[in-house]
This record gives C-alpha cells, sequence and structure tokens, in this order.
C-alpha cells in the first residue's frame, strides 16, 4: 500500500489542504491519505482546541472515500513531533509525507528532522507566494495554487466577514455553531 500522511495544525482545515491532498494522490498514486491533526502543535499556537480541530477534519474530507482523519496525535501526550508520528506508522507502507512548500522551507527546524526522510517520502506541493525550495529530502508534485491560509480565514471570521468556497460548508457551519476564532 502507498499511503500519503499530511500532518498539520488544521485550524481550521481548508480548501488547498484537501487540493494538496488530490494533488499528490493524483501524481503519487496513493492509496489512502491520513490527516493528522497535531494534539499540541510544537511550533504552533492551536487557536481552536485539538478536539474540534479533529472533527473539522472530519467534516473537511467527508465524502473522499480515500481520505481518512486519524486520532494519533490528539491521544499521544506531549508535543506533536511529525517524527514520533512516522515512527508509530512505520510497517509494510511505503509512507508519503505530504506538505507545502513552506513546510519544506522549515524542515531542519521540525524536531529530530534528519530522521524524517529516512522514514518517509517528502512529497512537496506548491503554495501561492512561497518559493519552491530544491532541497535533497523532498520532491515536488504539480499543484495549481491555491491561495487560501487557516491564518487568513481565522482573521475573516474575527472581522465578521464570509469564509465561503474557502472550507466546505460543514466546516463553516462547525466555525460558527462552536463560535470557533471570534478573537
Ligand atoms: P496557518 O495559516 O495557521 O499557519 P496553514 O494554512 O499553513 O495554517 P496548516 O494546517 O499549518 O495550515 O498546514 C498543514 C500543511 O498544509 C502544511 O504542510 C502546509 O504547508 C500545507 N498547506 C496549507 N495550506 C496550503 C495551501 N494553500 N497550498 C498548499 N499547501 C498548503
Amino acid at each position: 500500500m502507498r499511503r500519503g500522511i499530511f500532518g498539520g495544525t488544521f485550524d481550521p482545515p481548508h480548501v488547498g489542504h484537501v487540493a494538496a491532498a488530490r494533488a499528490a494522490v493524483a501524481a503519487l498514486a496513493l492509496d489512502r491519505v491520513l490527516f493528522v491533526p497535531a494534539g499540541l502543535p510544537p511550533q504552533k499556537h492551536g487557536h481552536a482546541p485539538a478536539e474540534d480541530r479533529y472533527r473539522m477534519t472530519a467534516l473537511a474530507i467527508a465524502g473522499e472515500p480515500t481520505f481518512e482523519v486519524s486520532r494519533i496525535e490528539l491521544d499521544r501526550p506531549g508535543p506533536s513531533y511529525t517524527v514520533d508520528t512516522l515512527r508509530a506508522l512505520a510497517g509494510a507502507d511505503a509512507l508519503f509525507f505530504i506538505c507545502g512548500a513552506d513546510a519544506i522551507r522549515d524542515l531542519t527546524t521540525w524536531h529530530e528532522w534528519e530522521e524524517l526522510p529516512r522514514l518517509a517520502h517528502f512529497v512537496g506541493v506548491t503554495r501561492p507566494g512561497v518559493d519552491r525550495p530544491q532541497v535533497p529530502y523532498a520532491t515536488y508534485v504539480p499543484m495549481d495554487g491555491v491561495d487560501v491560509s487557516s491564518t487568513e480565514i481565522r482573521a475573516r471570521v474575527a472581522a465578521g466577514l464570509p469564509i465561503d468556497g474557502m472550507v466546505t460548508p460543514a466546516v463553516a457551519t462547525y466555525i460558527h455553531e462552536h463560535r470557533l476564532y471570534l478573537g
């Protein structure tokens, strides 16, 4: 099995995340993609609680039969280091860790980063406004840029602006019903 792993804060999950996972599936013939919301993001401050980010991720990928969401980083105490997640998932499957060009650029700041390319193939997707750093530990797959970020969505919600088209309708409803990101 060829398995994609897509780690992120997903605060909230948006259409750029789903597009990135679809691009990786198409380019690399992946059988499944596991979305892994960080329980305690080591380098970011989680705005919404981890359980809400997990539930929103499940809503964002509902109806995509090859996508699933994992609780692995919610159920493991301490900072959610990717190296620990990849070690836990190592087994018979070939693992492909999907990330945006910004994450590829910053990978050398991640905990035990030298181990990461030994545990999974690192797959980059382009992200508008970010160069594609050419690094020995990652390859890129083609993707039409989707210019959206969780930061922008949180700011729009706090300002009372619509977020249609940036997240799925189910995620938008969840954000509003749980009064997330109001600042
Ligand atoms: P924030 O704005 O809060 O920093 P984000 O939009 O970057 O969040 P994350 O959950 O931190 O979202 O991202 C998880 C992974 O998805 C990262 O590897 C990131 O590079 C990638 N990613 C996020 N948005 C896009 C996008 N629009 N296009 C391509 N990759 C993306």
